[in-house]
């Protein structure tokens, strides 16, 4: 990990390729990217993350490009990431890039840097909060994370800057959006953008009113509502003076918000990771669908699924009741001739026949108390049932135990060196999921593993 650590020493003092280079290891959630966080991560939270939020057309970069040189004139040093809602491959972002660049490139005290969402939801892209960590690490005072702003929920803002900044621009409704959006709530500071325009008084007097309906619920900070022309400049000396006495008044709560994003961001990777683990160390490839097929056709409800598939990346074994007798196959030429024994004279109860397209069968199961019998009857010569009775006349056919993961006793099965003669699960009756094991390892027995439909019939 030498190219690693050289990296974050040249990250640390403030190189601008070596934090370019970092955020492209962090957006493409490589190993090397994770590693670097961890190298710099003692030296964060030094920087104030503001996070610039609003609909689309607000005028936030035009606002953002003011806030950056207000904030140089003070020597105050100040990293962006403009979070684009462009694919990776249309290159949006990085033509985002130039054009934003064009006014502080010669400005070392400036890095900006736009970054695709990639189809990531809540207004950021997924990797945003980690290239904040990397320009709070090079040394930056401030950090502006400017959102997407499609008008969607974006929450994640609240979840990963010091203070929200909300804008909005007069005579387009944006009031009454951001209330359907829950903006409104997420929003430490309003801006009324474009403050030269008419109905600026409306769209500000409207935002007070709004919050004025929750004050009395609300305690310490009150949302201020700030006016900038982003074009002229105007205001937004305000507006860094507003930020700052945000910053001074909530001194005693960043601590909480910022211990509540970490909690918000550790649940986050450990349910991303946990995941990740199961795809890749758990679940058979295509078994995740098959989970998703069975919820769909209402055979198992996806709590169910879950503590299944749960039982098995915890090793535990508490889903797998000792091995029972589910039913024994009977090769019949005819089942309905067959019951004149088994019901007819036995006295069982037979339930209703049943035909299984994939075996070119039809059997009819016969109650006995736990177990039952399975009446097996050929409806093709070449169904395997076929081929059995033509070899050795009709009889005891085969014993199927049930298991209520055949995925797990699948498993089992295979690691012991015992033959399948399914590799995947197949449809039995009654919608259970069964697949055979070989007779040639197990004393000339066929076994049958039976999964039934649904797990309570398992107990
Ligand atoms: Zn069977």
């Amino acid at each position: 990990m030498t190219v690693g650590a050289s990296l974050s020493e040249r990250l640390l003092s403030g190189d601008p390729r070596a934090i370019a280079r970092a955020i492209s290891l962090v957006e493409d959630e490589s190993p090397d990217g994770a590693a670097l966080i961890g190298q710099i991560f003692p030296q964060t939270g030094r920087a104030y993350l503001v996070g610039i939020t609003g609909p689309p057309g607000a005028g936030k970069s035009t606002l953002v490009d003011r806030v950056i040189t207000e904030l140089r004139k003070a020597g105050r040093t100040v990293g962006v990431l403009a979070v684009d809602p462009t694919s990776p491959f249309s290159g949006g972002a990085i033509l985002g890039d130039r054009v934003r660049m064009q006014t502080h490139a010669e400005d070392p005290g400036v890095f900006i840097r736009s970054m695709a969402t990639r189809g990531h939801l809540g207004g950021l892209a997924r990797t945003t909060a980690e290239a904040a960590i990397i320009l709070d690490a090079a040394g930056y005072d401030f950090v502006i994370i400017e959102t997407v702003g499609v008008g969607q929920d974006e929450v994640d803002i609240v979840r990963t800057a010091d203070v929200s900044v909300v804008t909005m621009v007069p005579g387009t409704g944006d009031e009454v959006q951001a209330l359907k959006a829950g903006i409104m709530e997420i929003a430490d500071i309003f801006v009324v953008n474009k403050a030269d325009r008419e109905g600026a008084d409306r769209a500000a007097a409207s935002i007070e009113m709004m919050l004025s309906l929750d004050d009395a619920m609300s305690e310490g900070w009150r949302a201020p509502v700030m006016r900038t022309e982003a074009t002229t400049g105007r205001g937004v000396a305000e507006l860094i003076d507003m930020i700052d006495r945000f910053r001074e008044q909530s001194a005693d709560t960043l601590g909480a918000r910022r211990r509540a994003r970490a909690e918000w961001r550790l649940r986050e990777i450990l349910g991303r990771r946990f995941m990740q683990h199961l795809e890749q160390h758990v679940l058979a490839p295509s078994e995740f669908g098959d989970w998703l097929d069975r919820i769909a056709a209402r055979e198992i409800d996806p709590y169910a699924a879950a503590a299944t598939v749960m039982g098995r990346a915890l090793g535990e074994r508490v889903s797998t009741p000792p091995l029972t007798v589910d039913h024994v196959g009977i090769a019949v030429a005819d089942v309905e001739a067959s019951l004149k024994f088994f019901t007819g004279v036995l006295g069982l109860v037979a339930d209703e026949p049943q035909d299984v397209k994939g075996q070119n069968t039809r059997v009819r199961f016969v109650n006995t108390g736990d177990a039952k019998l399975e009446l097996v009857e050929s409806l093709a010569p070449d169904s395997p049932i076929g081929k059995f009775i033509a070899a050795r006349g009709p009889g005891l056919h085969h014993v199927a135990l049930r298991v209520s993961d055949i995925h797990e006793a699948m498993a089992r099965v295979v690691k012991a060196g015992v033959r399948m003669i399914d590799q995947v699960p197949r449809r039995g009756a009654h919608g259970s999921l069964i697949a055979f094991v070989h007779p040639g390892d197990t004393h000339g027995v066929l076994v049958e593993l039976k999964q039934p439909k649904s797990p309570a019939e398992v107990a």
